[in-house]
């Protein structure tokens, strides 16, 4: 009597137990899983078996429930364990030899005896490309991470998807997501502008026999043809005029392959792009947020898209999203740190590195440099009469007086409370009162009082490392007598007038 055992699960439970535990090694794992349709497994046990089966033969089984060989029958009148793997009309029976020989031996014999020349050589292109593309991939995913930023990744990717050494697709276009206007807009593209063109890149890909490390070496350098790209960043297409495409995408867990007709009956505006006849199109959603789309296609070889090059295709875009949300966070982070939040202008933190930057640059050049120390008088009695928020508003309001007045080249940061400081390298002392002066009657002007102590290099100090601390003093010194004034030296107070700042 036979029966059937659809599943896993109606296996006798010492032979599940047995093969739960059996190592199955990942690569033959990946290869079965890669065989051809129609393979089926029997395993004739005795009623009352008791002996455990041999290493190899748990580790068949296992495979081929693994590999879901579904029509796994078991023979109840049979004297000993037997196993049968059959396809169309071939029957594979290892012998207890077999079996002794290891899984490895078992596996290519069963290769031998049921699968034709053909599907063997099938099987092992199949092989080389996965793991070729698989090299490739993991390379251009390591350069990906290492990218300085965003761009840099984002054209790595699009190498990736469009070099012979890795996918190979003869075009890839990403789309940034718009969240102001809810739009996919048409920014990075890798691909030839036309045929003629497509010919000439494969030529020269051929006889210049580029391999990936080129590839990689000419995004870093920026060597990119952007004719087509340029006709990518013409395209937009709001997210809610193709209802039906946004929402496929935003269900499909992976990569969509769309035919191109399928494609222009799911957009509801006209498509100023010639289409290859099927595509690839899948979303960059990192943890959720929605940052772009990558589509890529066949349009000059009209090759077919293989379900390897889907899988791949998915896996190397979702490095990529990972990799793009990294690197925003990061500069995000970066850009925080350099900037005071409240005011806008640069954070204590920046401000001492670009201070040691500009002291160097001018003592390596012999120029001048001047600094200020700006601190609002009696600031605490705003915040205690007016309160926190209209201090906060003051702060913000000599922030923007301070950059708009002041020249690209000159650095404006926040030391801390209400305490600006400003290096203005190139300008000695005459100019750097001059400015002073200006500041202080502008900030008179709205209503702001400051007092600033000034230095100028080589006029007041010995090295511009000290200006900072002849400027503090100085600043001090207006404090001590009335404030509203500025002083590069000793008792040599410049009072402010209102008047000044409006002219
Ligand atoms: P002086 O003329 O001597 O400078 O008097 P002052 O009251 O301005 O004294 P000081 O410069 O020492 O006061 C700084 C005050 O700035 C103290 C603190 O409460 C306030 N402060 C520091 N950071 C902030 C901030 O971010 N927002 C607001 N609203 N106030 C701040
Ligand atoms: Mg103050």
């Amino acid at each position: 009597m036979d029966m059937d055992l659809p599943s896993q699960t109606q296996l006798p439970e010492d032979i599940l137990l047995q093969m739960r535990i059996a190592p199955v090694p990942r690569y033959l794992r990946s290869l079965f899983s890669r065989l051809p349709d129609g393979i089926s497994l029997d395993l004739e046990l005795p009623p009352d078996a008791r002996q455990p089966l041999p290493q190899a033969a748990r580790q068949l089984i296992k495979l081929g429930l693994l590999s879901g060989w579904i029509a796994c029958r078991a023979s109840v009148s049979a004297m000993a364990p037997r196993l049968c793997v059959r396809r169309a009309g071939h029957c594979f029976v290892p012998t207890p030899q077999d079996f002794a020989k290891g899984i490895s031996h078992v596996a290519r014999a069963l290769l031998d005896a049921l699968l034709t020349r053909t599907e063997l050589s099938d099987l092992i292109e199949r092989l080389a490309f996965q793991s070729s593309t698989l090299a490739s991939l993991r390379a251009l995913t390591t350069s990906m991470l290492q990218a300085d930023d965003v761009d840099q990744a984002l054209y790595i990717m699009l190498s990736g998807l469009t070099s012979g050494d890795a996918l190979g697709f003869n075009r890839a276009i990403l789309f940034v997501f718009d969240e102001a206007t809810r739009s996919f807009v048409g920014a990075k593209a890798i691909g030839p502008i036309d045929e003629a063109e497509a010919r000439r890149v494969w030529e020269a890909v051929e006889l210049e026999d580029k391999g990936l490390d080129d590839v990689i070496a000419d995004v870093e350098e920026r060597h990119i043809d952007t004719r087509f790209q340029q006709t990518i960043q013409k395209l937009s297409f709001p997210a809610e005029r193709q209802p039906r495409l946004h929402e496929l995408l935003c269900e499909s867990s992976g990569p969509l392959v769309l035919e191109r007709g399928e494609l222009l009956a799911l957009l509801s505006q006209p498509l100023d792009l010639d289409l290859a006849d099927e595509l690839i199109v899948t979303l960059l959603r990192p943890h959720g947020t929605l940052l772009g789309a990558v589509v890529a296609d066949n349009r000059y070889n009209g090759a077919p898209i293989s379900p390897e090059q889907r899988d791949y295709f998915g896996l190397f875009t979702d490095q990529t999203a990972l990799a793009w949300e990294n690197l925003a966070l990061l500069k995000r982070v970066e850009l925080l740190a350099r900037e005071d939040t409240l005011t806008g202008v640069l954070s204590r933190r920046e401000l001492e590195v670009r201070m040691g930057i500009e002291f160097a640059r001018c003592r390596r050049h012999g120029r001048p440099c001047s600094l200020l120390i700006l601190d609002i008088d009696l600031f605490k009695q705003v915040n205690d009469t007016q309160g926190h928020a209209a201090g906060d508003a003051m702060l913000r309001a000599l922030g923007a007086l301070l950059c708009r007045s002041l020249r690209a080249d000159d650095v404006v940061g926040r030391f801390g409370g209400d305490e600006f400081v400003v290096i203005m390298p190139e300008i000695g002392e005459p100019q750097a009162l001059l400015v002073a002066r200006r500041l202080g009657a502008a900030a008179l002007g709205e209503g702001i009082s400051i007092s600033i102590g000034g230095a100028c290099w080589p006029q007041h100090v010995e090295g511009p490392e000290a200006l900072f601390q002849h400027a503090d003093h100085c600043l001090y010194e207006v404090k001590r007598q009335g404030r509203t004034g500025v002083a590069f030296a000793q008792g040599a107070i410049s009072r402010f007038d209102a008047a000044v700042g409006q002219r």
